[in-house]
């Protein structure tokens, strides 16, 4: 029986890639949105992955989303939690409900979702959780204070919880993606995408699906061995 793949945000950018690249290694697979309806159909009528609303910031929300997904699909098996927003600015001018919003879908989001699975994955002495954290969680940012800090919070989560779920059969990794051809990146004037690409050392941005593939190996049984690792995936622009 295949097993079933839980992706937040994983209608658009990276996570869609990531729910596409889950469902053809025969997982089943819902993807977790926050608010854009239109595209979340698109992607369903596209890929034939249902989607599901609601927030990772909330969670009761979250509770309920996830109890309608195993409801529809079984017991989640894979979370990947990769629904990520960013707020910028600089620290002087960082509202607090830039720096909250943040805080509450970055960092907060892992907990609402991780918190209502764990019991039953401890049960069944199997889970899979990949946290999708940033190089700016790792380096920092310059007008990304709230960001890099959620993001840096993703990595220790992961590295307590993989203490926590090892002897249950639990793994807990984290993926940091440098600059990914996404919309946003992609929007920005091709000027300023030049000089990004000018620091990455392989010479190109990265692509939704490097992350993808990622993923799939940390869900697989052959990656049982790893957990609390931080997988580096950036073309070389920061080394850790
Ligand atoms: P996008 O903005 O393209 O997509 C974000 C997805 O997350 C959307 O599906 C969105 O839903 C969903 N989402 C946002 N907030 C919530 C919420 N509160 N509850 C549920 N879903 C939510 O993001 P990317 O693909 O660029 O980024 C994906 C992840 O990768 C993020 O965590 C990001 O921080 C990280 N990352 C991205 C990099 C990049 O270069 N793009 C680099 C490093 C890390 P909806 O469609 O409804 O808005």
């Amino acid at each position: 029986m295949s097993r079933v793949a839980l992706v937040t945000g994983g209608s658009r950018g990276i996570g869609a890639a990531i729910s596409v690249a889950l469902k053809e290694a025969g997982y089943k697979v819902a993807a977790n949105y926050a608010g854009n309806d239109e595209a979340a159909a698109k992607f369903t009528a596209e890929t034939g992955i249902p989607t599901y609303k609601w927030s990772v910031a909330d969670y009761d929300a979250c509770a309920e989303g996830i109890a309608r997904v195993e409801a529809d699909l079984g017991p989640v098996d894979v979370l990947v939690n990769n629904a990520g927003i960013t707020r910028d600015a600089p620290f002087h001018k960082m509202s607090r409900d830039q720096w909250q919003a943040v805080m509450d879908t970055n960092l907060s989001g892992l907990f609402n979702m991780t918190h209502p699975l764990w019991p039953g994955m401890r049960e069944r002495k199997f889970g899979r959780v990949v946290n999708i954290s940033s190089i700016n969680g790792q380096k920092g940012q310059f007008g990304q204070a709230n960001y890099s800090a959620a993001k840096a919070g993703d990595i220790g989560f992961t590295k307590a919880l993989a203490q926590e779920g090892a002897r249950a059969g639990i793994t807990v990794n984290a993926i940091c993606p440098g600059y990914i051809a996404t919309e946003m990146v992609m929007a920005v004037p091709e000027k300023v995408r030049e000089s990004i690409i000018s620091t990455i050392p392989v010479g190109r941005l990265g692509d939704p699906a490097d992350i993808a593939r990622c993923v799939v190996f940390l869900a697989s049984d052959d990656a049982g061995f790893i957990t609390g690792s931080t997988i580096t995936a950036n073309g070389g622009q920061y080394l850790t």
